[in-house]
């Protein structure tokens, strides 16, 4: 993280390194014990599709390492969070035809439910501005 520049109070926490929450449903689905419906497998990241889509191409780019959220990733590893972004766009360009948002909830009150990174990748249809 730049010089001077810190995450907002309340998140980003873990951002020099946090150990894997034994409850973490990311968690288990990147270590194969619980099933996703995979779409691509990066070096340092896992794809696959939400439970409950908001649009025909909903899927959900997760790193394979726990960080609480996206602040945390940029500072810890910014290679994983660039591999993210491309394998993202990657599935936007192979379902979509290119058109896609990406969506990081960060922080309850922006809808964060599940506190593992995840960049939500969506698109197939035209998407409304500004989100609800
Ligand atoms: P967020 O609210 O931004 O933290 O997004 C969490 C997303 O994870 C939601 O869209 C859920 O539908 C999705 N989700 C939760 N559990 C699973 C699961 N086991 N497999 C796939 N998607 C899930």
């Amino acid at each position: 993280m730049p010089d001077g520049v810190r995450p907002p109070d309340g998140l980003g926490e873990g951002w020099a390194g946090m150990a894997e929450p034994d409850d973490c449903v990311f968690c288990k689905i990147a270590a194969g014990q619980i099933p996703a419906q995979v779409v691509t497998r990066g070096e340092r990241v896992l794809a696959f599709r939400d439970l409950n889509p908001q649009a025909p191409t909903h899927v959900l780019v997760i790193t394979r390492e726990h960080h609480r959220d996206v602040l945390a990733l940029a500072a810890t590893d910014p290679q994983a969070l660039a591999e993210l972004v491309q394998v993202g766009a990657a599935i936007a360009a192979d379902e979509t035809g290119g058109p896609f948002r990406l969506v990081f909830n960060t922080g309850a009150a922006a809808g964060q439910s599940v506190f593992h990174v995840h960049g939500h990748v969506l698109g197939g249809r035209d998407l409304g501005w500004p989100p609800g």
